[in-house]
Parts: structure tokens; C-alpha cells; sequence
């Protein structure tokens, strides 16, 4: 079998791995990416749809996170930050989300509110929580609300919030994870925006800035294998062009997911106590729709946020901001929804069916002016995250010098592709106090 060497391997070119690769290229190690797919990115790549560009998942990014990273890596990073209005609709009618940072809670909460004194008690609670003591994590976000409220249209807005944020119901969350969440953004004072060219703008750019600082990424090219000898990684075996490669590296990093992680390398290398953590390791699906118009549908600049309907939590016209990703003269749309559970077996046409429901209550001329491109319930590896949140998993593994990167491994408190970010970015830490590029 033909033989390479490689400082560091990094499986997998998602977020997690291009952030790994892209920083390690710049410590000075001699990097290599294998990608399974003929595309880079994972759920951050864009594909054309007949002169549409659709996300295969992240749609928005911020300057803090993705921007800081692509300074540090000298990767061309485009954020467009719009005036766009978040527009809550509560019992039929529409509030616009302060823009603000402090007070938008307190101001969303009391117009969904039925009395003062029923806002008053949540917000004390929750100001407890964030400047006091935290929830514990064996209590779910539902079961902490309803010690406050049972008003569904508060139960709502946090619902829609978590469901944009993470994907899963209030009933499936651990509440002390939810204000760790909410204490990260506080912190990081969180500006979103969009890439012009859709979310893939972004890993494209990680991997010609790896390119560029002499690192390679091969896509196409699937690790079949991770190589071991006496509990301590030394590679993985590729396969590109219809050979096997043995690819040596000091350390491999695994973007494709915890359990596929241990499949690669070999179940019976893991203790059970690691198997059975990485083993509750389960998506947050979500349901996305494209579709196109040839007039305005949606309130120009609007992102519109449901609290009571039954599946869709927001819609918005892509094009008001990015007005690059459709053909001239054309909209593009797309609407976000929960499934009823997280947890399969689901019913994927009962779901389509309730979020093209939803969209025809809320949006006047849907089914007359909409012309649907896509609609994917998204779901495992290709969830919103790869696990819930709450229940990430270490970047490092029991084998040593195997770390695993992404979305399922950031720290508590991170979700999505900033959690996946912040895994490369620990991983990266660790490895330059272990191993010299050669
Ligand atoms: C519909 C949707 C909308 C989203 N919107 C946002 C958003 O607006 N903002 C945000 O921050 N996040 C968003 N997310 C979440 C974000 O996309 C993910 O958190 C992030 O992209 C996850 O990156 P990752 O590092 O976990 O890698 P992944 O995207 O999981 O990529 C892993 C890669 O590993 C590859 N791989 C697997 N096995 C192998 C193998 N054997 N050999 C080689 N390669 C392999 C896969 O093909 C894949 O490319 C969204 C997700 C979805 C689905």
C-alpha cells in the first residue's frame, strides 16, 4: 500500500476540521484533510439549485467567532450585517425585538405576558439564574419555566428561541445548559450576519487559506480506517483514486462524529464508559424549505419568529440581505422548523406536512406566489448539531493522540458551528504542547 506522511490528520472538512487544519497549518505542522464527499464543508458548504444557492446548513455567522478565525488564519471572511427586524408573533400580532442587547428579554416577555406580576416573577428567576445559581442539568428548560408560568405564548418565544439556536424542544433541554448558553452570548456581545455567497463562502475560504499555507485537502477521499498501535493513534487509511493510502500523522483529528469516531478506529479499542457517552450522542433535527417568489411575500428585511405555531419558528427572505443568491428578479425564502420530537422514528411527511400548514396560515399568497425548491427534514449527522446540546462530548478520545472535533465536541454552553469552532480551537491548544511539526 502506498505510504504518505503528515504532521497532523485531520478527517473530515466541516467547521470543526477546517478550523483545526487551518490553525495547525498556520502553527507550521504539515496538515492533510480527507474529505468522504466531492465537496468541502459538510454542513457548511452552499451548492447551486438551478441558479439558487442553497446551504447544505449554516446560514449565518459571526464576527466574533468565524470573522476572529479567519483573521488569525488569513482567510477572506465577508460579513453582511443587515437592519434586519426580528419580529416576534404573539397571539396573532406582531412585536419587534428591541434591538438593544440588554432589555430584549424583559421587553418580549411582558408583551407575551398576562399580567406585571406574572413577567415580574419569570424575570426575577431568570436574572437568578444568570448572576446566582444556574439550574441544575437534570432539570429540563420546560420543567424550570413551569415552576414560573404555563402561558404558551412565553413557552413559545423560549421554544422558538432554543429551536433556532439548537433545534430541540424546552422538554429536551437541560436547563442549566440553556444559561450557560445565554451566558456565553452575553459575554461574547454576539453581532450575526451573512456570507454573501451563503454559508459555504466560509469553509471555501478555511480551505484556501490551508492550501495557501502549504497544507492539502483532498475531497473525494474517505478514511477507511484509523490506524493504531498500543492504545496510541498513528494515522489512517485513505482511499483516493480507487487506492488505499497509508497515511502516517503524529495525531489524527476526527471531524466525522464521536461514533463514527469509534467505528473508524475500532469499537473494542474504547472502555465502556466511553462507548455508552458517545453512544446517547443523538442529532437535533430540523426541518429547512427553500422556496422562491417572483414578488415580496415577507416584510422586506423581516425575520419573522412563530411562538405559537406548530412547527415553523421563523422565516425570512434570504435574498433581502444576499440578494447574490438567487437569479435577477427571483426571491429566495426559507422558512425553519422543530419536529414534534427529537427523538426518531419520525414522521417526515406528517412534519412537511405541518410546516406547509404553518407557512400557509402565516404568509398571505404562500400557496399562489411560493414556488418550493427544497424541503429536508435534516436529521443525525445532518442535524442542526450533531448531538443535543448539552450533551457534547471531550475533544479528547481514550486513544491517545485521536482527538475529535465539531459541533458534538464543543464546550458546555457552545452550540452550532461556534461549538464546533471552539473544539478546533482547544484541540489545536493541545497539540502544540505535545507534538513539533517535523
Ligand atoms: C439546516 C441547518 C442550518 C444551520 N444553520 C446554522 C447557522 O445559521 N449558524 C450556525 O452557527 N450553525 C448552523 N447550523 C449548524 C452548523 O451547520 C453545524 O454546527 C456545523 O456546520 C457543524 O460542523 P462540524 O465541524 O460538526 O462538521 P460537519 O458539518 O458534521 O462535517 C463533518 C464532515 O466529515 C465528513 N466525514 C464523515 N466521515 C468521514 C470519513 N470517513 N472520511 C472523511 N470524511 C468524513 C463528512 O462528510 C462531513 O463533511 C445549521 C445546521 C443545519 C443542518
Amino acid at each position: 500500500m502506498k505510504k504518505l506522511q503528515y504532521d497532523m490528520l485531520v478527517i473530515g472538512s466541516g467547521i470543526g476540521g477546517t478550523t483545526s487544519a487551518s490553525l495547525l497549518s498556520k502553527a507550521g505542522y504539515k496538515t492533510l484533510v480527507v474529505e468522504k464527499l466531492p465537496f468541502a464543508g459538510g454542513r457548511c458548504a452552499t451548492h447551486d439549485y438551478h441558479g439558487y444557492k442553497l446551504n447544505t446548513g449554516l446560514n449565518t455567522v459571526t464576527d466574533d467567532c468565524h470573522g476572529a478565525l479567519c483573521r488569525e488564519v488569513g482567510a477572506e471572511f465577508e460579513m453582511r450585517v443587515t437592519d434586519n427586524q426580528w419580529v416576534y408573533r404573539i397571539h396573532g400580532q406582531d412585536y419587534p425585538q428591541p434591538k438593544s442587547g440588554k432589555g430584549i428579554l424583559k421587553t418580549m416577555i411582558g408583551h407575551a405576558a398576562t399580567s406585571e406580576a406574572e413577567a415580574d416573577r419569570l424575570m426575577l428567576a431568570i436574572k437568578r439564574a444568570m448572576a446566582w445559581a444556574p439550574p441544575s442539568y437534570s432539570w429540563s428548560l420546560d420543567e424550570w419555566l413551569r415552576q414560573y408560568t404555563t402561558n404558551p405564548a412565553i413557552l413559545g418565544m423560549f421554544q422558538n428561541y432554543l429551536a433556532a439556536a439548537g433545534a430541540i424542544r424546552n422538554s429536551e433541554l437541560p436547563a442549566g445548559e440553556y444559561f450557560r448558553m445565554m451566558k456565553e452570548i452575553d459575554a461574547s456581545g454576539r453581532i450575526w450576519g451573512y456570507l454573501p455567497g451563503g454559508g459555504g463562502q466560509l469553509t471555501d475560504a478555511l480551505v484556501r487559506a490551508i492550501r495557501s499555507m502549504g497544507g492539502d485537502v483532498w475531497t473525494g477521499c474517505p478514511a477507511l480506517k484509523i490506524t493504531t498501535r498500543d492504545g496510541v493513534a498513528t494515522g489512517a487509511v485513505v482511499r483516493k483514486g480507487g487506492e488505499s493510502i497509508e497515511i502516517a500523522a503524529q495525531a489524527v483529528i476526527c471531524n466525522a462524529g464521536v461514533k463514527k469516531t469509534v467505528g473508524l478506529a475500532g469499537k473494542d479499542l474504547f472502555p465502556p464508559g466511553y462507548l455508552k457517552d458517545a453512544y446517547t450522542v443523538k442529532g437535533a433535527p430540523q426541518t429547512i424549505i427553500y422556496f422562491t417568489h417572483d414578488r415580496p411575500l415577507i416584510e422586506a428585511d423581516s425575520v419573522i419568529c412563530l411562538t405559537e405555531a406548530r412547527r415553523v419558528f421563523m422565516y425570512s427572505t434570504n435574498t433581502n440581505a444576499c440578494p447574490e443568491r438567487a437569479p435577477r428578479g427571483k426571491h429566495l425564502s426559507g422558512a425553519a422548523a422543530y419536529l414534534e420530537s427529537s427523538l426518531p422514528p419520525f414522521n417526515l411527511k406528517g412534519e412537511v406536512e405541518m410546516v406547509l400548514a404553518d407557512l400557509r396560515d402565516n404568509i398571505p399568497g404562500f400557496d399562489k406566489y411560493a414556488r418550493i425548491l427544497t424541503i429536508r427534514v435534516n436529521r443525525e449527522e445532518w442535524g442542526l448539531m450533531k448531538t443535543w446540546p448539552g450533551f457534547t462530548m471531550p475533544v479528547k478520545t481514550p486513544i491517545l493522540g485521536l482527538y475529535t472535533v465539531g459541533d458534538d465536541c464543543g464546550p458546555p454552553g457552545w452550540w452550532c458551528s461556534p461549538a464546533a469552532v471552539q473544539s478546533g480551537r482547544r484541540v489545536v491548544e493541545d497539540v502544540v504542547h505535545r507534538y513539533r511539526p517535523a
